[in-house]
């Protein structure tokens, strides 16, 4: 599933390509709904910027009008010339741009989505690239109240955004943390480390473009080079722990979590 790398990969690509263009129309190749239907206004809309908050990406266009989207699990974006004539499977979306050019949403499990709406959603939680430092004080004060372990705080949107599974569990490991130690009697200090560690995972795996395990394409149709980096995210009992040789650990609850018995407390 893309996280936050990944979906701001797209975000900047999309910007510098459709940014200043017209969506003249969307059609539907493959006929099938996604999560949400498009309701797209019937009328042509010149692209003012594609921003970002977590895992979503605004289109914003004139008229203070956007579209909001989701990639879910496997949603992605890709540009085809002039008129397609032979869609792919799983090509749910094609909106027609004023250079001829066609920006095209393929989504195999159709958890995604691409809405038309009228003002931008509401966006809340830490966004780890996009927060102030204000917000990061206000973020420990809550997580230190939290009862939850360290691994499920983190992939709750509620409070961080744009995380997932693979950058959860590689901030984790890099800020010496237990997934399954309580937010609560985790120290300030070790909580700021973990924040720090999360941004810098972030925007280390924004450098290589993201991370590709299974089908993840940026609309430029390149995969990410994270995957080559991950130190516990896939890893299994059978590999060693980067820094100390020790076997990892690996505990499968609703999700599969990695992490190094000695290097993690
Ligand atoms: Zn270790």
């Amino acid at each position: 599933m893309p996280e936050l790398p990944e979906v701001e990969t797209v975000r900047r690509e999309l910007h510098s390509y459709i940014k200043d263009l017209k969506i003249l129309d969307v059609s539907f190749p493959s006929g099938k709904t996604l999560r949400k239907p498009v309701n797209w206004a019937n009328t042509p809309f010149k692209v003012i910027n594609v921003s970002r908050w977590g895992k979503r990406l605004f289109i914003d266009l004139e008229n203070d009008k956007h579209l909001d989207v989701s990639l879910g699990m496997t949603g992605f974006f890709r540009f085809e010339d002039s008129k397609v004539e032979d869609f792919k499977t799983h090509d749910h979306l094609c909106f027609e741009l004023s250079n001829k050019k066609m920006l095209i949403y393929n989504d195999t499990r159709r958890f995604g989505w691409v809405e038309f709406k009228s003002s931008l959603p509401v966006t809340k939680g830490w966004d780890p690239v996009l927060s102030s430092k204000d917000e990061k004080k206000e973020l420990v004060k809550v997580i230190k109240k939290s009862q939850k372990d360290l691994f499920s705080f983190l992939m709750d949107q509620k409070y961080i955004v744009g995380l997932g599974n693979i950058y959860v569990q590689e901030a984790l490991f890099r800020a010496g943390l237990n997934p399954f130690k309580k937010s609560y009697k985790t120290s300030k200090e070790k909580l700021y480390l973990l924040l720090d560690e999360i941004e810098s995972v972030i925007l280390e795996a924004l450098k290589y473009r993201g991370t590709t395990i299974i089908n993840y394409r940026s609309a430029s149709g390149s995969k990410g080079g994270f995957q080559n980096r991950l130190n516990v995210y896939g890893k299994s009992k059978k590999d060693e722990c980067v820094v100390c040789a020790n076997q990892l650990v690996r505990i499968k609850k609703a999700r599969s979590v990695t992490y190094c018995s000695k290097c993690q407390k």
